[in-house]
């Protein structure tokens, strides 16, 4: 029989808390579980024997002593399960099939223009999909976890008034992939999970808190506090794009507003503005065809004057508003991503020069600024999280521990997730 959510939830409570404690590294012997959760020795002993059941938990081998005698260590099974995530950009996507700690067991790329529609678009990643579940044997995904380059309401999964996605208004990410798929799904927004993807994967890994900020052809910003995502009330937290930063009418968004800091900052701002004076540079008018951000993230590190000058720009009004967010929410860590990251160091130099002299000074001296370290695979990273994450929730844990395994569960799951956030 079912309990009610919040009942199960309790109850399962001290599983969930020891797995996440040991797949985090926080506590890995019985020991520690006992002094970390504060639960007693023989609760710590049952959930871990659950645990191990469910195939969650293994033994390994002996903790180096203490003086007393030597507890096992115990080790996460991430490959318990495994989890398909996608991170969708606006003209490229990257789909994985990942563990349950987020590891990629394989992916897909591929250039994908977001604004050829919601339908299309959906059909591509599921086809995607099907082709890793081809090449793997692995066709029965656990969760699925979906990062959108637009503003997503966490709890439904639907876009919102995305500006650079015609016709997605609306659009549940969530619903689609539930129809085609027996699995609970998460979806947030792009840069979120690149954040989420960063603090838990990327190295140096010092679990202090994190601002990640995307500038590639769009801009946004992810906040990690005390290990979790800052979404706000409706998961609208950290999009930056369209913060208003110029008066000077020329500078025209495609939100349909003036000034958005995507219309002076972009990847997209800059395309434009290099092709309208491409002939001011010998070195981008001797190429063929239109242009592209890798031709001028190419002639900037070459010493171009003209891209350099173009890439300049953007990264000094970019860099004006990330100084604001970094004053406002004092991160440990602030992690430089996205496409402008091809630009070469001279990116994370700028930025870092800014925030520096704009900053107080409590908030710079620990202050560690750095490029994202996953090679731009931490998105699609964090989207594997995201769905490991919601699978082993305490609401979730208690629902499918009983059963062994979350597998034909997935509309209890969805709508649990829903309730609970
Ligand atoms: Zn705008």
């Amino acid at each position: 029989m079912l309990l009610p959510a919040s009942v199960a939830s309790l109850e399962s409570a001290p599983l969930a808390l020891i797995i996440d404690l040991v797949r985090s590294g926080r506590a890995t012997t019985r020991p520690e579980l006992v002094t970390a959760t504060g639960l007693g020795r023989k609760v710590v002993t049952q959930r871990v024997d659950q645990a191990i059941t469910l195939g969650l938990l293994e033994d390994g081998e002996l903790a180096p002593s203490s003086g007393g005698r030597q507890a096992r260590t115990l080790r996460f099974k991430s490959r318990a399960g495994y989890v398909y995530g996608a991170l969708v950009g606006a003209s490229e996507f990257t789909a994985a099939v990942l563990d349950l700690d987020g590891s990629i067991i394989t992916s897909h790329h591929e250039d994908w223009a977001v604004d050829l529609g919601s339908e299309r678009t959906m059909r591509r990643l599921g086809a995607a999909f099907a082709g890793m579940a081809r090449t793997t044997g692995l066709a029965r995904p656990w969760g699925i976890g979906i990062g959108m380059p637009g503003p997503v309401e966490f709890a439904t999964g639907r876009l919102v008034a995305p500006p650079i996605m015609p016709g997605w208004d609306g659009f549940s990410v969530r619903s689609w992939f539930r129809d085609h798929y027996d699995a609970p799904v998460w979806v947030d927004n792009d840069v979120n999970l690149m954040a989420l993807g960063e603090w838990t994967a990327g190295k140096p890994h010092d679990g202090r808190d994190m601002l990640f900020v995307k500038a590639g052809t769009g801009i946004g910003a992810g906040l990690i506090n005390r290990g979790r995502l800052l979404r706000g009330d409706r998961g609208a937290a950290g999009d930056i794009g369209h913060v208003h930063v110029s008066d000077d009418p020329s500078t025209r968004c495609r939100c349909g507003r003036v000034g958005c800091l995507e219309a002076v900052a972009s990847g997209w701002s800059l395309l434009e503005e290099a092709t309208r004076r491409v002939q001011e540079s010998p070195r981008l008018s001797a190429l063929a065809g239109p242009l592209a951000l890798g031709d001028i993230g190419a002639a900037a590190l070459a010493g171009d004057p003209l891209a350099n000058e173009l890439v300049d720009r953007r990264v000094q009004a970019l860099a004006e508003v990330v100084a604001h967010l970094v004053n406002f929410t004092n991160p440990g860590v602030l992690v430089l991503g996205g496409g402008a990251l091809r630009t070469g160091p001279r990116f994370t130099e700028l930025v870092a020069e800014s925030v520096l002299a704009r900053c107080t000074d409590l908030v710079t001296q620990d202050l560690v600024i750095r490029p994202a370290s996953l090679d731009q695979m931490e998105g699609v990273i964090g989207a594997g999280l995201l769905a490991g994450g919601g699978l082993l929730a305490p609401a979730s844990l208690a629902h499918w521990a009983e059963s062994g395994s979350p597998l034909g569960h997935a509309a209890d799951l969805q709508r649990l997730s829903a309730e609970l956030g």
